[in-house]
C-alpha cells in the first residue's frame, strides 16, 4: 500500500512528480521528446528511491475565453450557455440529450483557433443551431439576443424564417 499524504503546498511548483509506486517527491526526468506530432510532450521520469520508471504527458489543456461588448473578458461558461437554451427551450420537445449535444457543439467552436470568443459570437452560435432544432425557441431567443424592439422586429425575423425554410415542415 502506497502512503498517499496530502501534498504540502508550494511542492507542487517545481517540474518533479510523485512517484506512483512509493509515492516519494523523489523523481527525476531522464528523458524528454514530443509527442503526438508535437502537440503533447512525454516525460520518461524515474524515481530515485524505489526505481521506479514511468511515463509522463504533457497537453495543453485550453480555455475558452469569451469577449463581452464592452471589451471585458470573461471564461467561457457553459453552465451560462446552457441556461440560455433551456429557457428558450422551456414547455418546447426538445431532449436534455439534444440541449447536451448543443452545448459540447458551441463550447468544442468555442476552444477552436485562438479560444478568443466574442459573446456576439456565441450568441449567433446558439441562434444557428436553434434555428435547426426549434423555431419557437429560436425567435425566443433571437427577441433577447437581438433586442427586438417591438412586434415589427419580431414579424420580420419569423418571416425570414420562412424564407429560409421554404416549404420544410414546420414544427
Ligand atoms: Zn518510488
Amino acid at each position: 500500500m502506497s502512503p498517499r499524504g496530502s501534498i504540502p503546498l508550494g511542492s507542487t511548483l517545481s517540474d518533479t512528480m510523485r512517484c506512483p509506486l512509493c509515492a516519494t517527491e523523489d523523481t527525476r526526468v531522464i528523458d524528454s521528446r514530443p509527442a503526438e506530432g508535437g502537440g503533447a510532450i512525454r516525460r520518461r521520469r524515474e524515481c530515485l528511491v524505489c526505481g521506479e520508471r514511468f511515463t509522463t504527458f504533457e497537453r495543453p489543456v485550453i480555455l475558452a475565453t469569451v469577449v463581452k461588448r464592452g471589451g471585458r473578458k470573461e471564461a467561457f461558461d457553459r453552465e451560462k450557455i446552457r441556461r440560455g437554451l433551456e429557457s428558450a427551450l422551456a414547455d418546447r420537445p426538445v431532449s436534455d440529450g439534444t440541449v447536451d449535444d448543443i452545448v459540447a457543439r458551441i463550447e468544442a467552436s468555442a476552444r477552436a483557433g485562438s479560444a478568443l470568443v466574442t459573446s456576439d459570437e456565441l450568441g449567433k452560435a446558439v441562434l444557428a443551431e436553434l434555428r435547426n432544432v426549434d423555431e419557437v425557441a429560436y425567435l425566443r431567443f433571437a427577441s433577447v439576443y437581438k433586442e427586438f424592439q417591438g412586434a415589427s422586429d419580431f414579424e420580420r425575423e419569423a418571416a425570414a424564417l420562412e424564407r429560409r425554410d421554404n416549404g420544410a415542415p414546420v414544427l
